[in-house]
């Protein structure tokens, strides 16, 4: 039987339930099919090519379909694909475990594998609740068992990770499923300052922390933050310094500190993590999105020797850590990450991104001056382009319009794939893109916002 093109479009929209996806409105439209990718190109079922603008949902590093990434996968596949981690131990998943130790702050030294951010986080916030039980339970039983995490923070979708999460359209649904937060503000410098200051947004946000920490610390078992970027948030960049700050909050009111770098690991950022460019050690290392390079799902959880050897004792004292995943250390999405990370060495990719980050910063500029961009904000490889119907007051387009959508559209038509996030256009360009692959994308990306938002602000009035 051959497959036409008509059966996939069908068939997509009559079998397949589409992930964050109206699917009311997706069933309208004639449905993208990517069918290969290359370098920094996919390619849909009509040979149609695009610019991978988004990196394929944040995970891309080398570039689709990379020879080296492919032979470490069918190296991989030609011994075996998985054994259990559960009780048994297999090669890749240890020299993974001793290169993400070797380039994560140097107080993490232990790895605990599981397959998605959402269950990274999890994992995160189930070992650090339970560590104080099990520290001094005279003392803290009962007690530390709260999380603070930040408005509009995005930490996945499990229950657990939405629990912590901040953003209203998402998570307000499940309300009754989650467990309560502790709430501390976002530092969205342009929506909570006048004129983008960076500091006043920094200190008041330190200072609400503060505020928070002082009354409740003794409840609250960790902080959760994604450091320097709350991505899903709409790339809120954090004012230089508020890391750290959270960090030494963190410390001084004895709360863990947990570090979600699902989103800005691996590079992302300038750096290999994020918390480097702050020097800030966190208590719990979170990673997923780029640890394949897009390749697997597969994620892991670092921490320090203080909290592994809390869980320490005889089987029947009931220390241990009851958590698991069947797939738990998976021996080709293994293999794959550890290739990733000798690419990133061997080709020195982190020394080549400070010329493209100053080269996107550059092409950046000229959207300011647009009528309906309120807000640019790049942090390393990480772009965030934020509509508004109007400067004056920041007002966004009224939903119904769907100019962000609009916008995605077009840079279609253009030759890029882009995704919003909310009134945001998102650019997350494939670390390994050429500056002339950036500067297209970013041309697509300008005619698409400029010509879609014009036409819509003339359409309201
Ligand atoms: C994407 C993301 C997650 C969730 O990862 P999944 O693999 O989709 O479960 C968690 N935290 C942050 C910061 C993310 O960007």
């Amino acid at each position: 039987m051959t497959v036409s093109i008509y059966d996939l479009e069908t068939w997509d929209k009559e079998y397949v339930w589409h992930p964050f996806t109206q699917m009311k409105v997706y069933r309208q439209e004639k449905p993208l099919i990517i069918e290969r990718g290359e370098g920094s190109y996919l390619y849909d079922i009509e040979g149609k090519k695009y610019l991978d603008g988004y990196s394929s949902l944040w995970v891309n590093v080398h570039g689709h379909n990379h020879p080296e990434l492919n032979a470490a996968l069918t190296e991989q596949a030609g011994k075996i694909a998985h054994s259990t981690l559960l009780g048994s131990a297999n090669v890749p998943s240890i020299l993974l475990a001793k290169k993400l130790v070797d380039n994560t702050p140097p107080n993490l030294t232990k790895v605990f594998y599981s397959d998605s951010g959402s269950t990274s986080v999890e994992i995160a916030l189930k070992m650090a609740y339970q560590y104080w039980k099990l520290k001094d339970p005279a003392r803290f039983s009962g007690k530390k068992s709260k999380f603070i995490s930040l408005r509009e923070a995005y930490h996945g979708d499990t229950i657990g990770s939405v629990s912590v999460g901040g953003m209203d359209t998402f998570h307000h649904i499940f309300k009754p499923l989650l467990f309560d937060r502790l709430e501390a503000p976002a530092p969205y410098t342009y929506r909570l300052t006048e004129n983008n200051d960076e500091e006043a947004c920094k200190t008041m946000c330190l200072d609400a922390l503060e505020a928070i920490l002082k009354e409740r610390h003794s409840e609250v078992a960790g902080l959760i933050i994604e450091p320097l970027v709350q991505g899903a948030a709409g790339m809120i960049t954090a004012p230089v310094g508020f890391l750290r700050g959270v960090r030494e909050l963190c410390t001084r009111y004895n709360v863990l500190m947990i570090a979600d770098e699902v989103a800005v690991g691996f590079g992302r950022t300038g750096t290999l993590f994020a918390c480097e460019q702050e020097q800030v050690e966190p208590d719990f290392l979170c990673i997923a999105k780029g640890l394949t390079a897009g390749y697997l799902p597969l994620a892991a959880t670092l921490t320090t020797e203080e909290i592994f050897e809390a869980f320490l004792g005889e089987p029947e004292e009931l220390r241990t850590f009851f958590h698991g995943h069947t797939y738990t250390g998976n021996q080709l999405a293994c293999a794959v990450a550890l290739k990733n990370i000798e690419l990133i060495e061997r080709e020195d990719l982190l020394a080549t991104l400070p010329n493209k980050i100053n080269f996107l910063a550059q092409k950046l500029i000229p959207f300011r001056e647009l009528p309906h961009v309120g807000d640019v904000r790049q942090q390393g490889m990480m772009i965030g382009i934020e509509l508004v119907q109007e400067k004056a007051s920041k007002k966004t387009f009224p939903a119904q319009m769907q100019v962000e959508h609009q916008v995605i559209l077009r840079a279609r038509m253009g030759g890029a794939i882009i995704r919003p996030l909310g009134p945001v256009i998102v650019l997350m360009p494939i670390l390994s893109m050429s500056t002339g692959e950036l500067e297209q994308l970013i041309d697509i990306t300008y005619e698409a916002i400029a010509t879609v938002t014009v036409r819509a602000h003339a359409l309201q009035r």
